[in-house]
């Protein structure tokens, strides 16, 4: 197969994400289904790109494939000039902790831990001390305006502020891009609209390269630019906001 290779591709400091000609294929009975399809992307530091499309459309792969999650079929992750198809599965995941946040719809949050021991463990977990891991969770819950909920659980939080502490703990490892998947589908409009805004803050302040899979196009103009998925194949992206 006609697999390009890593020096085909500078390292571009300033495109943390590129997706090249990545195809995904799924096992299906006899046969496959194809997930992705030569799909190219590149998303720069600073910049949030929003993920539209068809339910099945390829969008959540798109993200899994870019997480390093599924090793795709064809094609290059490369995550802050790392080509992560040339890693093993212990340099995977060293890349993942240290270069990725990862935010799904569902919070996802430990039932018996408060705000900032959730954003502390995931700091713990890299072998970072916890006293500096602290310092930086209470910082980050400032910046996504939970400082008075540091000491809350996440039955005493509401949707969006569970939402907001599972933003701030995909920061808590500095990494450079971020992936995230419906993160407005269980909130109401108003708080949708501040997990967007809050996004595009982020991004501008961490800058990291965000890709933003969203199902309500409402929001889309607070990011810098759209794309569309069908049937696996990247429409072609059109810039709307700045
Ligand atoms: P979206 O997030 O846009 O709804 P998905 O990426 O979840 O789309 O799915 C794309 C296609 O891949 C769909 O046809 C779906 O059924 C299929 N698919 C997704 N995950 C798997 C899987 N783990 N195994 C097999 N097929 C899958
Ligand atoms: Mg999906």
């Amino acid at each position: 197969m006609n697999t390009p290779t890593t020096t085909q591709y500078a390292a571009s400091a300033a495109m943390p994400l590129q997706l090249i000609d990545l195809t995904l294929e799924y096992p299906d009975g006899e046969g496959t289904i194809k997930a992705l399809d030569s799909v190219n992307l590149s998303v720069g530091a600073g910049q949030v790109l929003s993920l539209i499309g068809p339910s099945g459309s390829g969008k959540s792969s798109l993200l899994a494939a870019a997480a390093t999650l599924i090793r795709p079929t064809h094609g290059l992750v490369i995550i802050d000039g790392t080509t992560a198809s040339d890693l093993n599965d212990a340099q995977m995941t060293t890349l993942r902790r240290e270069k990725i946040g990862i935010i799904f719809q569902q919070p996802n949050l430990l039932a018996s831990l408060t705000a900032v021991e959730q954003l502390m463990i995931s700091d713990h977990l890299r072998g970072k001390p916890l006293k500096a891991a602290k310092v930086r969770a209470l910082e980050l819950l400032e910046i996504v305006g939970l400082q008075d909920s540091a000491k809350k659980r996440p039955h005493q939080l509401s949707g969006g502020q569970r939402q907001r502490v599972n933003i701030a703990r995909a920061l808590m490892g500095q990494p450079k891009v971020l992936l995230v998947d419906e993160p407005t589908a269980a909130l109401d409009n108003a708080r949708s609209e501040s997990i967007v805004k809050l996004l595009a803050q982020v991004t501008k302040e961490f800058s990291v390269a965000t890709v933003m899979v969203t199902h309500d196009t409402e929001f889309i103009s607070l990011t810098d630019s759209v794309a569309t998925m069908r049937d696996g194949a990247l429409g072609a992206s059109e810039l709307v906001g700045v």
